[in-house]
């Protein structure tokens, strides 16, 4: 249990009027945001879909973004998933929405995906499996094998990205993009996969074009992938690539799914 966790009841669900209007606010700018970039690249509206990535934030924290408009969730621990589903399923069905799989919701008026955004160890696949739609932080053939033994076990079908470590930072996730063609064919293979797109953090660090160049050999990494026409591979389309410090530069890039956190919900308490 991580240490935050002792200080905050991220089972929480009821938060003030202030904090609410707050967190609405900010979802309505950071849509704005994603809106003005993808006019500004050219892109179709819609082409980019905003993941409110949730760590540290409540259950009530998170019900005040999705009642302002965000239709995406994102968590880095199956810790929390544990913590917050429950109650976050039991509200988003009085709204008519279902969370992930929700196995509960046959009928849904509207799905919220909800993705794994952070490592993931192999002891914890059990946790974020019965929520999770999608897990964004695949980066070894051992752990896809792991995910798919697991979901082909509960008969599901689990999307998958493959993350890539663009920057080559030491403090990063994600594979070599050398190996990152090879790596997608081979999970694109697995039974209990969907091979959906690649992720990646973009570099820390100032120069815009040393980020930018992350995220657009991203790109053309997906494209290859795409244009190989290896079986499995063909779903490969996401770009799940920005958060709050570069999104508007990763959506010029052509980022299909944006992680913000810090631009929804404000500057963290913990991690
Ligand atoms: C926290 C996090 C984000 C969002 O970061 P912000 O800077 O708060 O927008 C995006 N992706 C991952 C993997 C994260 O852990």
């Amino acid at each position: 249990m991580t240490a935050y966790m002792e200080h905050k009841n991220l089972a929480n669900e009821v938060i003030d009027e202030a904090r609410s209007r707050q967190i609405a606010d900010n979802v309505r700018r950071a849509l704005d945001r994603v809106a003005t970039a993808e006019a500004e690249a050219g892109r179709e509206m819609g082409a980019v879909r905003l993941l409110a990535a949730t760590k540290t934030r409540d259950v009530g924290e998170i019900l005040a973004a999705i009642d302002a408009g965000v239709r995406m969730i994102g968590e880095n621990r199956p810790q929390e998933i544990v913590a917050k589903a429950p109650g976050l399923a039991k509200r988003l069905a009085e709204r008519g929405f279902a969370l992930g799989t929700d196995p509960a919701m046959v009928e849904p008026v509207e799905h919220i995906p909800f993705h794994l955004i952070g490592q993931l160890q192999s002891n914890k696949i059990g946790k974020v499996l019965p929520v999770a739609d999608v897990i964004e932080s695949v980066d070894s053939i051992e752990l896809a094998e792991r995910i798919a033994r697991r979901a082909v076990a509960r008969g599901i079908t689990v999307g998958v990205l493959l993350e890539v470590n663009e920057s080559g930072e030491d403090s990063k996730s994600g594979c070599p993009p050398s190996h990152a063609i090879d790596l997608a064919q081979r999970i694109g293979a697995m039974g209990g996969l969907e091979l959906q797109g690649l992720m990646t953090i973009g570099a820390h660090v100032d120069d815009e074009r040393v980020i930018r160049s992350g995220f657009a050999h991203l790109r053309r990494t997906r494209d290859l992938i795409l244009a190989s026409g290896t079986e499995g591979t063909e779903h490969c389309v996401e770009l799940s690539m920005g958060m709050s410090q570069d999104m508007d530069l990763a959506i010029d890039e052509g980022a299909t799914i944006v992680r913000v956190g810090t631009a929804i919900f404000g500057a963290r308490d913990f991690i």
